[in-house]
C-alpha cells in the first residue's frame, strides 16, 4: 500500500468528494499572458470599485504604528464608527474578515450535519460552498424567470421542513441586481428559521434593512467595505445581529479575524463617507448609461440593476465566446455556466472611459 492510499481515508469524506476549487487567474499573471499592461486591463468581472479606496486609507495605512501588535479582538473602534454610519448600536455589530467570513461563521453556528439551508439561485456562490463544507445540505429554490424571489415556494418549503435552519437572501441580488421587497422580507421573517439578508451592494441601491434587526429576532444583515468603499483587497465586512445570536457567534469567532490594516482602512473610509458616496453616485450614473447602451445591441438583453453590475442575456451568440473575445482585448467580464444562467454575462460598472472602450469593442463584434 502506498503511503498515499494508506492515509487517504483520513480526509473528511465530504471534502474528499468535493470538486476542486477553480482559482481565478491573478491580475498580474493575466496581464502577462495577454501581453497587456495591468493598468490597461479593464476589469469588470468581480464588481470591484473602479475608483479604489479613499485617499485617507493610504494615509492611515502609512501612519499606522501598531502592525507588530495583535489587533483588537472586539474591533471596538471600528464597530463604534460603524454604529454611527448605519445607525444601529455597536452591541449588534460583528466585524469580519470580509462578509465571506461571517457567512461561514453563521453556517457553523446553526448547521449541524443533517441540517439544511435554503439557497435561492442564481445567487452568490458562498452560501452553497460554506454549507457543503460544513456538512449541511443545500435546498435550492430557483428564482423566477425575472430573477425575483419565489417567496411562496420558500414559505411552503420552510413551513413543512423542520431541518431547515437558515435562508440566505441577497438584496440587491448578485448576479442580476434585483431587490427583495419589504413585503416579501416580512413574509420570510414569519418563518421558523433565521433569515440572512446579504446587503453587500446596498450602498448602490439605498434602503438598507439593517435596523430591522432591532425588531426581528430571526434576522441577520450582512454588509461589506469591498464594493462601495473599494476595499475588496483588505477584506473587511460586518454583520448586524440580534443580540442573542451575536452572543453565541462571538464564542466561535477567531479572536484576530480583522487585521490591523483592514481595521485602519475601514475606519479611514468611514471618516470620508461623503467622498466615497460621490464615487457611488458616479457608478450609479454610469450604470444608467451602460444599461441604455447595452440595450442597443441586438445580441444583449440587460436586466435593470440596483447594484454596481448589469446582468445581460446573450441572444443569437455564445456568451462564453463573447467573454473570451473581450478578454483577448483586455476587457474582463463574468460568464456563468450554471443552469439558471445559461448564456448570460455580468458586467461590473466601471469608469466612463472604461464603459466607452467596452462599448466600442462590443460595436465591432
Ligand atoms: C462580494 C460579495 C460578498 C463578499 O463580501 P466580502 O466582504 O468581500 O467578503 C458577499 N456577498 C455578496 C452577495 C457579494 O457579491
Amino acid at each position: 500500500m502506498s503511503s498515499k492510499t494508506r492515509y487517504k481515508n483520513l480526509i473528511r469524506p465530504n471534502i474528499a468528494d468535493m470538486a476542486p476549487y477553480t482559482p481565478i487567474v491573478p491580475f498580474d499573471v493575466l496581464s502577462q499572458r495577454l501581453g497587456i499592461p495591468a493598468e490597461n486591463i479593464i476589469k469588470l468581472d468581480a464588481n470591484e470599485n473602479p475608483y479604489g479606496p479613499s485617499p485617507r486609507v493610504y494615509e492611515a495605512l502609512a501612519d499606522e504604528t501598531y502592525y507588530h501588535i495583535y489587533p483588537d479582538p472586539d474591533s471596538s473602534s471600528l464597530r463604534q464608527a460603524l454604529s454611527e454610519y448605519i445607525g444601529v448600536e455597536a452591541t449588534h455589530i460583528v466585524a469580519g474578515h470580509g462578509a465571506d467570513e461571517l457567512i461561514d461563521l453563521i453556517i457553523r453556528l446553526f448547521i449541524a450535519p443533517g441540517d439544511a439551508v435554503i439557497n435561492c439561485p442564481p445567487t452568490f456562490g458562498m452560501y452553497r460552498f460554506d454549507t457543503e463544507l460544513n456538512g449541511g445540505s443545500i435546498i435550492d429554490i430557483e428564482r423566477k424567470e425575472d430573477f425575483s424571489l419565489d417567496t411562496e415556494a420558500v414559505v411552503d418549503l420552510a413551513s413543512n421542513n423542520r431541518n431547515i435552519k437558515l435562508v440566505f437572501i441577497t438584496s440587491p441580488n448578485n448576479p442580476d441586481g434585483g431587490i427583495l421587497g419589504d413585503a416579501c422580507l416580512q413574509q420570510l421573517l414569519q418563518l421558523p428559521l433565521i433569515v440572512v439578508l446579504d446587503e453587500a451592494y446596498i450602498e448602490f441601491a439605498g434602503g438598507s434593512r439593517a435596523n430591522w434587526v432591532l425588531e426581528h429576532e430571526n434576522l441577520i444583515v450582512l454588509r461589506t467595505f469591498s464594493k462601495w468603499a473599494g476595499l475588496a483587497g483588505l477584506r473587511v465586512g460586518y454583520g448586524i445581529f440580534p443580540y442573542w445570536i451575536l452572543s453565541h457567534l462571538l464564542k466561535i469567532k477567531q479572536p484576530y479575524n480583522v487585521n490591523v490594516a483592514g481595521a485602519a482602512a475601514a475606519l479611514a473610509s468611514l471618516s470620508d463617507v461623503s467622498r466615497l458616496q460621490e464615487n457611488v453616485r458616479q457608478i450609479v450614473a454610469e450604470r444608467g448609461r451602460l444599461y441604455a447602451a447595452l440595450q442597443a445591441f441586438d445580441f444583449l438583453e440587460p436586466y435593470p440593476s440596483e447594484a454596481n453590475f448589469i446582468l445581460s442575456r446573450v441572444i443569437r451568440r455564445d456568451a462564453a465566446e463573447l467573454k473570451a473575445t473581450l478578454a483577448e482585448r483586455g476587457i474582463l467580464i463574468r460568464y456563468f455556466e450554471t443552469p439558471g444562467l445559461r448564456n448570460h454575462v455580468r458586467i461590473s460598472v466601471g469608469t466612463p472611459s472604461q464603459t466607452s472602450v467596452l462599448l466600442e469593442v462590443l460595436s465591432t463584434l
